[in-house]
């Protein structure tokens, strides 16, 4: 027999004997994650498969395709990336940018700003324009900063969550085919929930989550990306500088090869197949029409309470209210009594906006009537 090596003694300073996790029964109704749906979460708790055995690759054919449904596009490269929002909109940036592109960055919120920041760390010479924090850029105004810029891309939040509004797009795609420029579009807080039309609307790369509109957790960001985007991305003179995201290398996995690139988190997928599932099976017109719906009870009971909503009318995203804390009331000590008493999670303010609004999410499964006069009775009986 083989004598055992004599280890060195274990150092126990950080072992802890914890209790199994018990998480709390949380209505989360804040700027996401949204409470998943039960049979996602029933979908995410299978046994895992291999990322290449032929059930899994068909399940992300699956996916795919719904993705398209869901997003209203033919695109070929539509694939949900392992990471939140935030990866897939790191990577609708890293593969289309080379160094020195101008990269114009539409910001009214939070968001706009992030994207900013994520170009120029791939050295692009980022140009921005700015709208205060409630308000869309109009067409002309992008016309007029497309026409001076001149980008190779033009970036833009759709529904911005840091606001709670809905950028128009009337126009944008047309505007960017004229100028040869990329139109890039958030969709974070619209998949699943507000009316889009990827396709129709000539966007060339898109983004979104996991956690919002389609009802799933965090962990899968959503991509797409046109032939023009994938010409441009196939013309760039060096390697895309981001190994994890580099879809020239996933659509290996994701295209007709099926070859490794990284292990996918599998579990993830099988909840994201359910939750596009869910949202065929209801059809994007009975979403779309369920979160306006919801959306106008909220806003109207709230306004009925003397409440302000911060977003004008026709602006107002379905998604994610922004209503001003009234004069004298502390916003951030009635979330935490609506979170401590009544489990129940609405957001606070970002940016220009902190200490100024609460954020009310009615996302995916969550929006529901109930939810709704559960809410507005909470705010009618316990706002101090
Ligand atoms: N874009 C928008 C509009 C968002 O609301 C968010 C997150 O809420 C993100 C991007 C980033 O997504 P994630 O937090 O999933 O990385």
């Amino acid at each position: 027999m083989v004598p055992l090596p004599v280890l060195p003694p274990v150092n126990s300073a950080h072992r802890r004997t914890l209790a199994p996790i018990a998480t709390p029964d949380r209505l989360l109704l804040g700027p996401g994650p949204s409470n998943a749906h039960p049979t996602v979460l029933q979908a995410l708790a299978r046994m895992p498969i291999g990322h290449l055995d032929p059930l899994y690759v068909e399940l992300m054919s699956e996916v795919q395709e719904l993705l398209r449904y869901a997003w209203q596009t033919d695109n070929r490269l539509t694939i949900p990336m392992s990471g939140t929002g935030s990866a897939a909109m790191e990577a609708s940036l890293a593969n289309t940018i080379e160094p020195g592109d101008t990269v114009l960055v539409a910001v009214k919120g939070y968001f706009g700003l992030r994207l900013a920041d994520m170009a120029g760390r791939y050295r692009a010479n980022v140009v921005t324009i700015e709208k205060p924090w409630g308000e869309a850029f109009s067409l002309a105004e992008l016309e007029n900063a497309v026409a001076t810029h001149r980008p190779k891309i033009l970036a833009i939040v759709h529904a911005e969550t840091s606001t709670g509004i809905c950028q128009p797009m009337e126009g944008i795609g047309d505007l960017c085919r004229q100028h040869d420029c990329l139109l890039l579009l958030d969709t974070v807080t619209s998949l699943g929930a507000v009316p889009l039309y990827l396709d129709e609307w000539k966007v060339d790369l898109a983004y979104s989550c996991s956690q919002k509109g389609l009802s799933c957790p965090p962990g899968l960001g959503p991509f797409t990306m046109g032939p023009r985007a994938e010409a441009k991305m196939m013309a760039r003179a060096g390697k895309v500088p981001n190994w994890y995201l580099d879809v020239t290398l996933l659509n290996q996995y994701w295209g007709s090869d099926r070859v490794y690139h990284h292990t996918a988190p599998v579990n993830m997928n099988f909840g994201m197949r359910e939750a596009l599932r869910l949202l065929a099976e209801e059809g994007l017109e009975a979403a779309w029409a369920r979160h306006r719906s919801n959306s106008e009870l909220l806003w109207a009971g709230l306004e009925a309470l003397g409440l302000e909503l911060h977003a004008p009318a026709a602006l107002r995203l379905p998604t994610l209210t922004t209503v001003r804390i009234p004069a004298g009331v502390d916003g951030k000590a009635f979330s935490q009594h609506l979170l401590t008493k009544h489990g129940i999670e609405v957001g606070g303010g970002l940016g220009a906006l902190a200490g100024k609004v609460w954020r009310i999410g009615l996302m995916g499964y969550n929006s529901q009537p109930e939810n709704v006069d559960l809410l507005l009775n909470l705010f009618e009986t316990e706002l101090p």
